[in-house]
Parts: C-alpha cells; sequence; structure tokens
C-alpha cells in the first residue's frame, strides 16, 4: 500500500508551480502516514514535469500517458487517477485546487467513498489516526476547524495556504512507473479547448497587482489600471462585480469564488473589501487601498489606505511612476 500519492497537474508540458505546496503538506503529513511518497502525472509530454517534480525527494513516479489525456478533460483524468489508486492504494491522495485538480479529487472521493477534505488551510495528524483540518466556510466568513476519522482520504489545500517546498538544486533521478490508461466508456466527450489568451503575466505569478472593483464603474478604467501594472511588471486582477458586469476575464477574479493569490504588494483599487474578495487577496505582503468610503472594509486589512477618490488618486500614481521611469 503506498502512503501519500501527490497529483502533479501539468500544463503544456510544464508542471504546475501549485505543486510545490502540495510537496510541503507532504513533508509535513509523511511522518504520520507511512508507505513512503510517490507523485502522480497525468497527460501528455510528461517527462519534462516528471523530471522537475522528482527534485521533491519521492519514493515513485507514477505516469499516466495517452492522448485523450492531453486536454483537461475532467471525466478521463479523474478515471486515469482512480485506477492508480486502484493499483496503489494510498492511504492519503493530495490533489491541487485547480479547475481539473478539485475535479479530480471530487470524483475520485465520490466513486472510491474516501473522505474528501477541501479547502484546507491547516491540517495536522490526531492521535486516533485521523486528520484535523481547517478551512474557510459559509462564503469565507467563518474559519472551521473539523476532524476526519481514518482514512484513505483526499485533501485538496487551499491555495497560498501553505508555503511552497523548495526543491534541492540537483534533481533525484528517479525511473518512472508507467501505467496504461485503460478507462471504462466515457459519459462526456471533451470538444478541444480553446485557451483564453491572458494579457502579460498571470495574476497568480506577479508580485505586484493591481485589482479594480465595482468603483471604478465600468471597463475603461481598467485600461489606467493596466497601464500601471505595466509601469511596475505586475498584474491586472478585478473583484467579481467586476467580473460579473463583464468589465475584464473571469481569470482576473481574485476571491473566493477566483483565485487564490499572495503577491508582495496588492493595490485595491474601488474595492470594497468583503469577505468573499479578502479571502483571495489577504496573504498579499503588502495591501494598499484605494477607496472614497473611509469605511470600508478594505481598511480593516490594508498595510496602506489612500481614502478618496481613484480618479484623482491613479492617474497621479500613474505620472509618478512615469516620471520615476524618466
Ligand atoms: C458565494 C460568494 C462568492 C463570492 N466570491 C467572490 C470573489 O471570488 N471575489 C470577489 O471579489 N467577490 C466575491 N463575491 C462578492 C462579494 O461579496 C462582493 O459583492 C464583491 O467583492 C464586491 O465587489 P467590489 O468591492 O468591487 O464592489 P462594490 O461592492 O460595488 O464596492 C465598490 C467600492 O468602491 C468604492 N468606490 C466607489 N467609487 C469610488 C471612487 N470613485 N474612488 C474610490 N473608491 C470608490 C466604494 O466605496 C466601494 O467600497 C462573492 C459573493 C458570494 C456570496
Amino acid at each position: 500500500m503506498a502512503g501519500i500519492l501527490l497529483v502533479a497537474e501539468v500544463d503544456a508540458g510544464e508542471l504546475r508551480p501549485e505543486f510545490w505546496e502540495l510537496a510541503t503538506l507532504a513533508k509535513a503529513l509523511s511522518g504520520a502516514v507511512p508507505g513512503g511518497v510517490s507523485i502522480a502525472l497525468i497527460g501528455t509530454k510528461l517527462d519534462a514535469a516528471a523530471r522537475a517534480a522528482a527534485a521533491f525527494a519521492v519514493d515513485a513516479l507514477h505516469l499516466v500517458e495517452d492522448p485523450r489525456l492531453e486536454h483537461p478533460w475532467p471525466e478521463a483524468h479523474a478515471c486515469a487517477l482512480i485506477q492508480l489508486c486502484n493499483q496503489l492504494a494510498p492511504q492519503l491522495v493530495i490533489a491541487p485546487r485547480t479547475v481539473l485538480g478539485a475535479e479530480m479529487a471530487a470524483r475520485l472521493a465520490v466513486r472510491a467513498r474516501w473522505q474528501l477534505l477541501q479547502d484546507v488551510t491547516q491540517i495536522e495528524a490526531t492521535a486516533d489516526g485521523g486528520l484535523q483540518y481547517t478551512r474557510p466556510v459559509s462564503g469565507g466568513a467563518v474559519s472551521a476547524t473539523l476532524r476526519a476519522g481514518a482514512g484513505p482520504w483526499v485533501v485538496v489545500p487551499r491555495p497560498r495556504a501553505f508555503t511552497p517546498f523548495e526543491p534541492g538544486a540537483a534533481p533525484a533521478s528517479i525511473a518512472p512507473t508507467r501505467h496504461a490508461f485503460a478507462p471504462p466508456p466515457l459519459a462526456t466527450v471533451c470538444a478541444a479547448p480553446q485557451r483564453v489568451a491572458v494579457e502579460g503575466i498571470s495574476i497568480e505569478r506577479a508580485k505586484t497587482v493591481v485589482a479594480g472593483g465595482g468603483g471604478l464603474g465600468g471597463p475603461e478604467p481598467f485600461a489606467l489600471l493596466r497601464q500601471i501594472a505595466e509601469l511596475v511588471g505586475g498584474a491586472v486582477g478585478a473583484s467579481r462585480v467586476a467580473v460579473d458586469s463583464g468589465w475584464v476575464q473571469p481569470a482576473m477574479q481574485v476571491g473566493l469564488t477566483g483565485k487564490t493569490i499572495a503577491p508582495d504588494v496588492y493595490i485595491a483599487v474601488g474595492i470594497s473589501g468583503a469577505i468573499q474578495h479578502l479571502i483571495g487577496c489577504s496573504s498579499s505582503q503588502v495591501i494598499v487601498a484605494v477607496n472614497s468610503d473611509a469605511s470600508a472594509p478594505i481598511f480593516g486589512i490594508a498595510n496602506y489606505g489612500l481614502i478618496g477618490d481613484w480618479k484623482e488618486i491613479m492617474p497621479a500614481f500613474r505620472d509618478a511612476l512615469l516620471a520615476r521611469a524618466g
């Protein structure tokens, strides 16, 4: 029986960076879950990602490579993971909370009747062989600590809740075990997915994020935020109001139903600071808020607050950056 199985998601041949957060969690729980740590890679063109993941010293690398797994087709990927789990019998599976990872985890838990621990921000083994974990509930307004009895478990950590593991300089050489993909008839089909082009750096990778909300009043002011983001080498984010209003792409949404980010600097412009938004940005190193309402909740979390109209503050900020850039 395998101990911990990490699901390493691969996107266009590259290991997704969330993997290193899962690795931290696996390391923390490896003492309590005997049987070693293995990695599962599912998709196509997995070799480079497998080499990268192997830098996290593990006991085994399992690859399921098949043309039908080229696209992030949830049913097919979940099927491959379920087959792998049937063979390896892990006690704990850790999957990323990406669109694909969360769905694979849910399908695995339902099919295998394992416990599903979602959106985990803290976790520890208990003396009775279970797990105690913390997760946000009630739309992020409450943080609940729960206990799960004996495994197997499927754990999906909250993005940015765990510091990414720093792999050693020299990747370990470990021969992967290749598994055939033999799914039963699948109920869904996967049409060729269309990649949505994200302008510039993604908000998850940017060191500075300039985000706009309902207070901007429309899509046009986002051009100013884009200009500022370019000047500081950052990315533009948004609140759900801005996304739901169709002003910007969903990929830019920060929050409970958007992305969880932890940039060095987060500049929130015309964003009230609803709890569902804060849950996605509260791990930022420095938060700067620009809001005309002094009582806006965003000021409760901001390191620096500017009370005023963004129409005056943000162009002046842009001009100062331009002047500094010469
Ligand atoms: C289940 C659930 C999930 C959700 N998930 C998310 C999520 O992922 N992300 C998210 O963002 N929200 C989410 N929400 C919505 C959330 O509750 C808020 O409605 C939303 O965050 C509000 O967006 P906002 O602050 O940009 O807009 P508003 O509430 O419209 O606030 C606008 C702010 O701009 C300020 N303002 C107005 N004019 C100016 C000006 N000229 N200059 C400066 N400031 C100005 C106002 O004072 C106000 O504070 C979720 C809600 C639910 C129920």
